[in-house]
């Protein structure tokens, strides 16, 4: 059944605080957390998901939990389980209702089925539970504990939607009207942006924005000898270079060569990461991420290039997109046999690489990375992410990109579009990255490239504005700040109603 996580923090305040660029922005949420966690002393804030593992959710809350641990806020981590996996069928159904997928369908089966799971799981935590403690519940899955435990211990519920669409749907007006029960029974309700909050929810909503850790593998520096030997260790570069020391990773970057199959990064010559003007994009394999497009669109710049549509006055840049290559990257098919929509996207995009001439085909890098450990993942995501000249997002729809944020950390600029929410949120165009007006527009982003390699000094510029927006709205003292200020409201209201 249901059980609590250990949390094993993987860096403490002061671990941040080593950090010159860093040490600010922990003495602000130490103030912060002095000024205000005394007031939630006693409580427990209960963090409540639906898997330990895999996924954004997953993935922060341990950096979060160990920080709100250590400025004060006893904090603990409950993953509900079922054994019946139709349950997880339904939550899955229900996500993609609220992105506007799927059949507008949801049946009183459905229901019996959410409230006989959220009442099984209700009992596991529901003796845990304290007078005053704090129940945070992460996405639907758990939501439906919000009525259960509210009605049985003196608690506070919050719900935190990690999702939303910023259109109102058929499929989003049939998720709301399932969810409404129970997200009715929460006092707060926190979304990442304010186009995601349905109308009723509205006065008690809290925007806070999802946020990186800059510490944690996908995200740290990589200064120069390391970067090379991730690349080298994950054969994103070529072995040629010389000797490493540590030895090649059992599981090593894959790339999709002309001959339509998928070898080592390293095996059909080196990418260029350490040398050639590098445009990257690393999502889930996902229609709505536009990998299609993007290929399509640089496909499209090399040969106008070539047909001289291109203001190639200047040498200096004709040589540079003479020498761009754009890598596309993302999770190992292997490791998402599960998922036939990744897989029908992957053999997409491997036949628009096969219909490309010989030389376009060797500036592009259709790179499978391997998820066994989550540790070299990351870090070959992170040494992607900074051999880039250019990071695009080209989502047709996007929540909040975490991949955009990964990049403005870095120093990257980035490339998006207007018609995402999340992007619109993250990238003020012209000051941190640029925002093409339409994803499928091909010409337009073909232009967008173009202009953006061309303005090497702007680049530098957008890099450094974006770094700077990353580290004041989007990374984890700023996400923590903001839950401990809403704690403090909640608990604040508690002393007021009692
Ligand atoms: N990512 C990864 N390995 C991959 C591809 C993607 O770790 O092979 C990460 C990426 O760095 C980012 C996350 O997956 O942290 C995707 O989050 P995002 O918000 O960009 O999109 P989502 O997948 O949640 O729609």
């Amino acid at each position: 059944m249901a059980r609590l996580i250990d949390v094993e923090a993987p860096t403490t305040l002061s671990g941040y605080e080593a950090f010159v660029h860093l040490a600010p922005a922990v003495r602000e949420l130490r103030e912060a957390a002095q000024r205000l966690a005394p007031a939630l002393a006693g409580r427990t804030l209960w963090m409540v998901s639906s898997t330990a593992q895999g996924g954004g959710v997953a993935e922060m809350l341990p950096t979060m939990i160990g920080l709100l641990n250590e400025l004060g806020v006893t904090t603990r981590w409950f993953v509900i389980e079922t054994e019946r996996p139709e349950f997880f069928v339904l939550t899955k159904r229900i996500h993609n209702l609220i992105h506007g997928a799927g059949e507008p369908v949801l049946t009183a089966a459905d229901r019996e089925l959410f409230e006989s799971v959220s009442a099984a799981n209700a009992e596991a935590l529901g003796p845990m539970l304290a007078h005053g403690d704090v129940l945070a519940l992460h996405d639907p899955q758990p939501l439906g504990l919000a009525p259960l435990l509210r009605a049985r211990a003196d608690v506070r519920v919050l719900w935190r939607c990690h999702i939303g669409l910023d259109e109102e749907l058929p499929q989003t007006r049939t998720a709301w009207d399932f969810l409404r029960p129970y997200a009715d029974a929460c006092e707060r309700v926190v979304f990442s942006a304010p186009e995601y909050v349905p109308d009723w929810l509205e006065p008690r909503s809290t925007i806070i924005h999802p946020a990186i850790d800059p510490l944690g593998p996908k995200n740290h520096d990589l200064w120069v000898h390391r970067l090379t030997r991730v690349m080298m260790n994950s054969a994103l570069v070529h072995a040629d270079l010389g000797p490493v020391l540590t030895p090649r990773w059992e599981h090593v970057a894959g790339r999709l060569m002309p001959s339509g199959e998928f070898g080592p990064a390293d095996a059909n010559g080196d990418i260029g990461l350490l040398s050639r003007p590098i445009v990257t994009q690393i999502s889930r394999w996902d229609r709505l991420k536009g990998f299609a497009p993007l290929l399509d669109a640089f496909a499209l710049l090399k040969r106008r290039l070539d047909e001289g549509d291109l203001d190639d006055g200047d040498p200096i840049h004709r040589r540079r997109i003479e020498l761009a290559r754009l890598v596309l990257a993302g999770p190992d098919p292997a490791s998402i046999q599960d998922d036939p929509e990744a897989r029908e996207v992957v053999e997409q995009l491997r036949s628009a690489y096969l219909a490309l001439p010989a030389a376009i085909q060797d500036d592009v890098a259709l790179l499978t990375l391997p998820m066994a450990s989550r540790e070299q993942n990351a870090l070959m995501v992170n040494a992607l992410q900074r051999a880039s000249s250019l990071v695009v997002q080209n989502s047709l729809r996007e929540g909040f990109g975490l991949t955009i944020v990964e990049a403005m950390w870095k120093q990257i600029p980035v490339l998006s579009n207007q018609r995402a929410c999340g992007p619109r949120h993250q990238i003020r165009d012209g000051v941190d990255g640029r925002l093409a007006r339409d994803p499928e527009d091909v010409h337009e982003l073909s232009t967008l490239l173009d202009a953006m390699l061309a303005a090497h000094a702007q680049r530098e510029v957008w890099g450094l504005n974006a770094q700077r927006r990353a580290h004041a709205d989007f990374l984890v003292f700023t996400q923590v700040r903001r839950w401990i200020e809403l704690l403090h409201e909640l608990v604040t209201d508690d002393a007021a109603s009692t």
